[in-house]
């Protein structure tokens, strides 16, 4: 990957097109039109990722009809490419930049998340915290108003849960190590505790709970009936929704977290910095990348959630035309790159501002 970013003496990343602390400039480079959804491309988008989804589902239910046992793994982690299109699907919708209405995005929006067991209404609070404060260094585990996308403990946090709560930062190691754990955990403990919302959001959060729990009920009910077994409980709908912690974990390390990113104090972090200066866009073919709707794509999403999926691409080329250009930062995926990136990225070095690993501490 080319490493287009500097490093000052202070070891702050600056920008190569110049200095910038916002985003008003940036954002003019995209035309206004791609701001704006679109009802037939959303469609058409629906479409692919339902359809995508159910071709998976056909794959588990041949294996499933057929008992071919030794292919129920890869059936499910295929089953698990198909619920990435879904969870996508329902990304957009919680940015309500899918549809013009805001309520058929948050109707479409619990649809598409009950397929990889994501409380909506939860996860739209918790990521827009994210976008909000893009890799600034602000963790509170009690609080899910901070950035909480694979955010760093510092070396000073790490050391202090390791004397007070080691089973704690067992976790963090565990979910830093391997990280589908790290994205099932953060799902679990970021979305499922009403307390952490505020009380304004909190009704909402509990609808969310609701539907999904009486939906994942339904759901299980009706394939018990059907196939009059429990294991297709497990076949059709929760371990698909597992195996898709792989692919959550594999987009959402990438964006953000990796040896060539920077996180910042809150004397230092701008959204420039935050939006641009620390997202990568990890690009895959592009058949693959309409599949999942683009999300390879993440720079235009952070300039503006209102780009909706169908849009990313263009307003990616517009970037990539603009003086902006140099500081859109890119790569072909690679599962070495990622690797990498796994095997180092585990603690924050506030003093040195890079990462160490777990056994340098
Ligand atoms: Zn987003």
């Amino acid at each position: 990957m080319e490493n287009i970013l500097e490093k000052e003496e202070n070891h702050a990343f600056v920008s190569k097109s110049g200095y910038k602390t916002d985003l008003s400039g940036i954002r003019k480079s995209i035309s206004p039109h791609l701001f704006k959804s679109n009802f037939l491309k959303a469609i058409l988008y629906m479409g692919v990722a339902i359809g995508f989804y159910v071709l998976c589902l056909t794959i588990l239910a041949v294996t499933f009809a057929y008992n071919l046992w030794y292919l129920y793994p890869l059936a499910w982690f295929i089953g698990g490419t198909g619920v990435t299109s879904m969870f996508v699907l329902g990304h957009d919708c919680a940015h309500s930049s899918f549809f013009k209405s805001n309520r058929w995005n948050d109707f479409w929006g619990h649809i598409a998340l009950l397929v990889p067991l994501y409380p909506y209404y939860a996860w739209k609070y918790s990521h827009n915290a994210h976008h909000k404060q893009t890799n600034l260094l602000e963790m509170n585990p009690k609080d899910i108003y901070y950035d909480n996308a694979w955010i760093p403990l510092t070396v000073r946090q790490y050391s202090a849960l390791n004397r007070m709560r080691p089973s704690k930062a067992r976790t963090y190691r565990l979910g830093r190590l391997f990280p589908p754990f790290g994205a099932f955990m953060h799902n679990i403990l970021t979305h499922f505790y009403p307390e952490k919302f505020n009380e304004s959001q909190r009704q909402k959060v509990i609808f969310s709970y609701i539907t999904l729990g009486s939906s994942m009920l339904l759901i299980s009910s009706i394939l018990y009936f059907v196939t009059n077994s429990i294991f297709a409980i497990l076949h059709f709908y929760i371990l698909p929704a597992l195996f898709f912690s792989f692919w959550m974990s594999l987009y959402t390390y990438q964006h953000h977290t990796s040896t060539e990113m920077d996180f910042y104090n809150k004397e230092e972090w701008n959204s420039y910095k935050g939006q641009i200066l620390s997202t990568f866009n990890s690009l895959s073919p592009k058949w693959f990348s309409l599949l999942h709707l683009n999300i390879d794509i993440h720079t235009p999403h952070h300039i503006s959630t209102a780009i909706p999926s169908y849009h990313l691409r263009e307003a990616y080329n517009e970037l990539k035309r603009s003086e902006y250009s140099e500081d859109i930062q890119e790569g072909k995926f690679n599962f070495s790159y990622y690797y990498t990136q796994i095997k180092n990225c585990h603690i924050w070095d506030e003093k040195k501002n890079q990462y160490i690993k777990f056994s340098d501490i």
